[in-house]
């Protein structure tokens, strides 16, 4: 399975509006970060974990033309604001999408978008989304492929963790409840946010910083990290530099194998 990081930023991207690089050396296109949303390639089918508001450019600047099923983290918007635009590929993809998340993120797009649920006002291409809603801890199955799933503790509400083999995929979590600990266990790789990078400043806003991932590391004993959803406290190559051997910073556009 090959996994591309379409978008390695925190919620508010990279430079912020108005320009503003916060902590980053702006001549490194690496800096350069939109909204968090991860693709696993099956081969047969693109899984897409994600669709904030950058999900019409990912797709666009990374050439890709079809997603087949789409799986929600969480109801914040750096998540779900490209649910419009997922609407409107299905049409023109001509194939329908699967949609996931958890009962309790469905009842936030539901929120948010009201009017895509109302069916007096049906838009074109609502009846090629296709929604699966689960509970945290259950196992989803897409063409085949099995990913396991559970819910980490992120401010007020639970971020759905995704582990496909021995790969975890962990965004927007601050704490990992006692019954979620053995998803983390025998990994070879996990993809974990480190929305504060060293600024230990922001703790409590519902991330992790570095020192997470390295308290991680030495708890459950993963091999390798790479770590995404950074906001404009890290640098690429100032921070990089400073992080272990096998902890690797993401970047937009990154690609790397999950063995099969
Ligand atoms: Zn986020
Ligand atoms: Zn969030």
């Amino acid at each position: 399975m090959i996994v591309t990081i379409l978008g390695s930023g925190s919620a508010y991207g990279a430079p912020q509006a108005g320009n503003y690089f916060g902590q980053t050396d702006r001549s490194e296109p690496k800096n350069y970060r939109t909204r968090s949303s991860v693709l696993f390639d099956f081969g047969d089918c693109n899984f897409l974990i994600d669709a904030g508001p950058d999900f019409r450019t990912q797709l666009n600047t990374n050439n890709v033309s079809k997603i087949d099923a789409v799986l929600f983290t969480h109801a914040h918007a750096d998540h779900i604001n490209g649910l419009p635009d997922i609407q409107r590929l299905a049409s023109n993809q001509k194939h329908p999408i699967d949609l996931f998340c958890s009962k309790e993120t469905f009842e936030g797009i539901k929120l948010c978008y009201f009017y895509m649920f109302n069916n007096n006002n049906q838009e074109r291409g609502l009846e090629s989304l296709r929604w699966h809603v689960f509970e945290n801890g259950d196992n989803i199955e897409f063409n085949g492929h099995v990913l396991a799933t559970t819910g980490l503790v992120h401010r007020n509400m639970l971020s759905t963790a995704v582990r496909y083999k021995n790969f975890l995929f962990a965004t927007d979590f601050e704490e990992i409840p006692e019954m979620s600990v053995p998803l983390f266990k025998n990994l070879d790789c996990i993809l974990m946010e480190t929305n504060n990078g060293f600024n230990t400043t922001r703790r409590g806003n519902g991330h992790n910083d570095f020192y997470a991932a390295l308290n991680i590391r030495d708890r459950l004993n993963i091999k390798k990290f790479v770590l995404t959803h950074l906001n404009i406290d890290v640098d690429y190559c100032r921070d990089g530099k400073k992080l272990p051997e096998n902890f690797e910073l993401a970047y937009d556009g990154m690609k790397f194998d999950v063995d099969e």
